[in-house]
């Protein structure tokens, strides 16, 4: 509005001018000349009304599905850029846009938030919460988020150090601010809020870290706390926070979860059913992921991957229903999570669906919480289906690698689906999944030893790393794939499929003009026929993208808008799993319409050597280093060392870089991006086998033949943000 208002200016000016120069003359009638009733009326202008994305998901049920039909099947061939807007940052990007009032707010890498104009890109306010640059290292997943909530000509984020912040959305200045958790644990916040009635609602993030999730309540006046519902009960020694707790307690024991925090957060989905006065939170992994540590004596351990309705007015629990009961796989129940009206049997059940990551797609009636359908989406190997009276999965002997590694596992830690939101399109009565395969071999970690702040997962990740044999590699790598499967809920089976280069691709927009838009790991935005998965149009963004299109309409002019950038946790740890090889992150807001004639800067990347430093360690050293970097390094680096494109590939350091190995590992010295020193719990001896691992990863490069010059891993540097982001 505020754009508006300066683009109109001049042409007030030029009429007020106008008007005072003649001011002397006699005043020419304004009114309207009367019509003889033979007269034809002239023709009142055809109005067509702006249709907003005032919400995370759209709307409420959060089903990502436009009735907009402007751009449609039979005409997008002629979508084209109609503006662009650089963001000054080069981390992940994960928001859905919102659009009110002819503004687009998106947020992006470091919890900033950007108000730009909808229709000419023009930007209004941003807004930077400062979020400190050293927390980067105590969050698995990138420092993304994944967009703001708008209420009343306010909005509401959370960041990734854990406050959540009100802002006046006319300017961008500040409200309130609240921390909403314990800056002594390694909570973070990407998950955009959601708006309930009088409040708005936030979880968190981090465990992998060692964490106690919850999700608070928060009036959206005043920022004032209105209730908090933990997803896992504590010390039972300081008593329970309510009844659902108590029960809790009863499925958990032999260990002392409490210590490590027991995991459970709320770190993505959540939806709101107005009618039923119900909101819907989705619970993630455990912390640690390994049961034998977490719970010894087992238990299904509530209500950890589970979907939870609570009573959004204080927070008490409803229903449940858990998707893996005693989760020992990082299997999350965080994902997208959609409210419909659909045909099950013979009468229309309200319901809500799921496709977390073990690899089932759910339907349960959202009022109760009774399981309606669970059947497998993804490539599965830890089950073989779940049995309809218990609701639990039926398990295969082994996958809980209780008595040695599993074999190569399916789904893996990231899942079937991640938070890439997905579509449920009406029209076509399918649910859009970015789907994935990406297998995993699950080991005890033997030696574990909790370490505050850092990874914790009690499982052996060296025994995960890709193999160094090429035909085991290959045969590892077959297995990687990324999808669209269109998913039809009431048959419980796909439709259709589209197949990726790789895993790690773009959330979902459907539409009423027969349109799936999904940006992909590969740098495309792509517009497919909703109905049968065709191809209809491309766009070389440039970039990877991971975040989800939306679309909206101003003026009588529809647009479709992606906030393009590459990151997240695949885009960081992958490595070469990720198959689509280092992706140039250029962190931009593309906006699009018909005959849209802007364009893209060309794309200028350098490439990457490696050229590493003589090998001198001997392969004892080399082994130790690689253990210390699966716990401390992997989860930004990549395994082997291998960048995906977001932070430096270790394999293509600069000798100068070698040589400031311990000023930036033990020191801290590039702490502004994110690299923080590790002099608090690495000792020198364990650094210097950490660089004799990296120099040795990239030895196995060269000689390999596929990394002595490989793609440019490139991207936007900022000089003011501290973005650099040549090796470190
Ligand atoms: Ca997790």
């Amino acid at each position: 509005m505020i754009a508006r208002i300066q683009r109109l200016l001049p042409a007030f000016i030029f009429l007020a001018l106008a008007v005072g120069c003649s001011r002397d003359e006699p005043p020419v009638s304004t009114a309207a000349p009367v019509v003889a009733e033979t007269a034809i009326p002239a023709q009142a202008p055809v109005t067509v009304p702006d249709v907003e994305w005032r919400r995370h998901g759209m709307n409420e049920a959060e089903t990502r599905f436009s009735t907009l039909a402007d751009i449609n099947d039979a005409n997008v061939s002629k979508l084209g850029l109609a503006w662009y807007f650089d963001y000054p940052t080069a981390r992940g990007m994960e928001a859905t846009p919102l659009v009110v009032d002819g503004v687009i707010y998106t947020s992006g890498s470091w919890s900033m938030v950007y108000a730009n104009d909808a229709v000419t890109g023009e930007l209004l306010w941003f807004y930077d919460p400062q979020v400190p640059r050293n927390w980067a290292v105590h969050g698995c997943c990138d420092v993304v988020n994944r967009g703001v909530a708008f209420d009343k000509g306010r909005l509401y984020f959370g960041t990734y150090d854990g406050r959540l912040i009100s802002l006046n959305a006319a300017d961008g200045s500040v409200r309130w601010s609240v921390q909403t958790t314990d800056t002594e644990r390694p909570y973070t916040i990407t998950g955009a809020p959601r708006i309930a009635k009088d409040k708005v609602i936030i979880g968190n993030g981090g465990g992998e870290f060692g964490v106690r999730g919850y999700v608070t309540a928060y009036d959206l006046d005043s920022g004032e706390q209105e209730w908090r519902f933990y997803t896992v009960p504590g010390n039972p020694a300081d008593g329970f926070e309510n009844d659902a707790m108590k029960r809790a307690a009863d499925t958990w024991g032999g260990g002392e979860w409490w210590v490590i925090g027991g995991g459970g957060t709320v770190w993505d989905s959540m939806a709101y059913d107005p009618e039923l006065n119900l909101l819907y939170v989705g619970v993630g992994n455990g912390a640690p992921w390994n049961r034998q540590i977490r719970s010894p004596a087992g238990g299904d351990n509530l209500y950890l991957s589970s979907i939870v309705a609570l009573n959004p007015d204080d927070g008490s629990y409803v229903w449940h229903y858990q998707t893996t009961p005693g989760e020992t796989w990082d299997y999350t129940a965080t994902q997208h999570m959609i409210l419909a009206d659909i045909p099950i049997g013979d009468k229309v059940r309200k319901v809500i669906m799921q496709a977390p990551k073990n690899g089932f797609f759910y339907v349960l009636d959202r009022a109760t919480g009774e399981l309606l359908s669970a059947e497998a989406y993804a490539a599965m190997t830890w089950a073989t289906g779940v049995d309809m009276k218990t609701g639990r999965p039926l398990e295969v002997e082994g996958a809980r690698y209780e008595n040695g590694p599993t074999n190569l596992q399916l789904p893996g830690p990231i899942g079937g689906h991640n938070w890439h939101p997905m579509s449920f399109s009406p029209d076509t009565g399918l649910v859009y999944i970015p789907a994935q395969d990406a297998p995993w071999v699950y080991a005890t970690d033997e030696g574990f030893k909790y370490q505050p702040g850092y990874w914790n997962t009690g499982t052996d990740n060296r025994v995960a790393a890709l193999p160094d044999d090429p035909a085991l590699r290959a045969q590892v790598l077959a297995e990687v794939k990324g999808a669209i499967i269109a998913w039809d809920p009431v048959a419980g089976k796909p439709r259709w499929r589209v197949e990726h280069v790789g895993p790690w691709n773009g959330g979902m927009l459907s539409t009423a003009g027969n349109l799936l838009l999904q940006g992909n790991g590969s740098g495309q935005l792509v517009a497919y026929k909703a109905d049968t998965g065709d191809v209809l149009w491309d766009f070389d963004a440039q970039t990877g993208i991971v975040a989800p299109p939306v679309t909206f309409r101003i003026d009588g002019t529809q647009y479709i808008a992606v906030v393009a950038g590459w990151g997240g946790v695949l885009a960081l740890s992958g490595g070469d799993a990720l198959k689509t090889g280092p992706v140039a992150n250029r962190s931009r807001l593309l906006v699009f319409k018909l005959g849209g004639e802007a364009s893209l800067p060309p794309a200028v990347d350098k490439p990457l050597i490696i050229d590493p430093p003589p090998l001198t360690a001997t392969a004892e050293q080399v082994a130790e280093g690689f253990q210390q970097f699966m716990i401390y390094c992997m989860p930004c680096h990549g395994d082997g060392a291998v960048s995906g494109g977001v932070t430096p590939d270790l394999r293509a350091l600069t000798p100068e870089k070698h040589a400031m190995w311990d000023a930036i590992v033990l020191g801290g010295m590039h702490w502004q991006n994110g690299m923080v020193g590790f002099s608090g719990v690495l000792a020198k001896e364990q650094a210097d086998n950490i660089h004799h691992y990296v120099i040795e990863r990239a030895h196995f490069a060269v000689d390999q033949g596929e990394g002595a010059v490989v793609e440019e891993e490139a991207m936007v540097v900022d000089e003011e943000e501290g973005e650099v982001v040549e090796a470190d």
